[in-house]
C-alpha cells in the first residue's frame, strides 16, 4: 500500500518519500490510520517492522494543528527503554518533521550531560524522547512541563518492563494530561504488558502484526568421531585446510 493512501498530510508524505519509502509495511499500514482518528492504540511488532515511523508519523502529523494549551513543554513524548533506541528515535523525528515550521525535538537519556537537555528544555519542544530514567531526573527538577502533552508513546513496552522501568514508566503517565493519546508498541501484548496497557490506555484499538519468520538458518552442523587426540588433530588439520569452509566454530 502507498503512504499516499494512509491519510498524512502532503508535507509529512513528501519527508516519508524524501527518505526513500515507497510502501508502507503492515504495521504502518494498520497503524497509521488508526492512530491519526485520535485513538489509543497496543500494537504488537517487531524492531525492523517499521514501526517507528508507525507511531511517529501520524503523532507528527498532530502538530500541524496549533497547540490548545500555551507551554514549552512537549507535546509528543516517546518512551524507549535504551538511550540508543532513544537517539534513533530521535533521529527518525527529524527526518519526518524536517519540513515543519519550527520543529524541535529533545532527547534525554542517562548517560549524558544535563546542560544540553537543559538548554532544549528552556525552549518550547514539540517532541522529547527518554529513557524512564532521565525524564523522572527531569520531572523531579521540575524542568519538563506536560501541561499540553498531546501524545504518549510507549515504544519497545515489553523491553522497558524487563529493565524494571514500571514504576517510572506509571509515575510519567499519571503526570501527563488525562485526555492524551497513547500508543503502546511491544514485542508482545501478553502478560504483564497486557496489565501495563490497561491501566495506561482507554478503550484501545489492538493490532497484531505477525512476526516475519526467520530465514532459514544456512549454519552447517556435523559430528566428526575421532578414534585419539591423533585422529583428532588430523581433522582439525583437514578442516583448516579446507579452501571452502568461510567460517566455522570446532
Ligand atoms: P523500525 O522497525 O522502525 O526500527 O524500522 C526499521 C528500518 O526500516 C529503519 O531503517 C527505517 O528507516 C526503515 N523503514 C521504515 N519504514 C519503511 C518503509 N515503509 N519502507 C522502507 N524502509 C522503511
Amino acid at each position: 500500500m502507498s503512504f499516499s493512501e494512509l491519510g498524512l498530510d502532503p508535507l509529512i508524505l513528501k519527508s516519508v518519500l524524501a527518505a526513500g519509502y515507497e510502501n508502507a509495511t503492515p504495521v504502518q499500514m494498520q497503524a497509521i490510520p488508526a492512530a491519526l482518528t485520535g485513538r489509543d492504540l497496543l500494537v504488537s511488532s517487531h524492531t525492523g517492522s517499521g514501526k517507528t515511523a508507525a507511531f511517529l508519523l501520524p503523532s507528527i502529523q498532530r502538530l500541524q494543528a496549533e497547540p490548545t494549551v500555551k507551554s514549552m513543554g512537549p507535546r509528543v513524548l516517546v518512551l524507549t527503554p535504551t538511550r540508543e533506541l532513544a537517539l534513533q528515535v530521535e533521529k527518525s523525528a527529524m527526518t519526518y518533521g524536517k519540513d515543519l515550521r519550527r520543529f524541535r525535538t529533545a532527547c534525554l537519556v542517562g548517560g549524558a550531560p544535563y546542560g544540553l537537555q537543559l538548554k532544549r528544555l528552556s525552549q518550547p519542544v514539540d517532541v522529547v524522547v527518554a529513557t524512564p530514567g532521565r525524564l523522572i531526573d527531569h520531572l523531579e527538577r521540575g524542568k519538563i512541563d506536560f501541561s499540553r502533552l498531546e501524545v504518549l508513546v510507549l515504544d519497545e513496552a515489553d523491553r522497558m518492563l524487563d529493565m524494571g522501568f514500571v514504576d517510572d514508566i506509571k509515575a510519567i503517565a499519571a503526570r501527563c494530561p488525562a485526555e492524551r493519546q497513547t500508543l503502546l508498541f511491544s514485542a508482545t501484548l501478553d502478560g504483564v504488558v497486557g496489565n501495563l496497557a490497561r491501566e495506561l490506555t482507554r478503550d484501545a484499538q489492538r493490532i497484531e502484526i505477525e512476526a516475519v519468520p526467520q530465514k532459514e538458518s544456512k549454519i552447517e552442523q556435523r559430528l566428526l568421531f575421532a578414534d585419539n587426540m591423533d585422529h583428532k588433530n588430523r581433522l582439525l588439520d583437514a578442516l583448516l585446510r579446507d579452501v571452502d569452509m568461510v567460517q566455522a566454530i570446532v
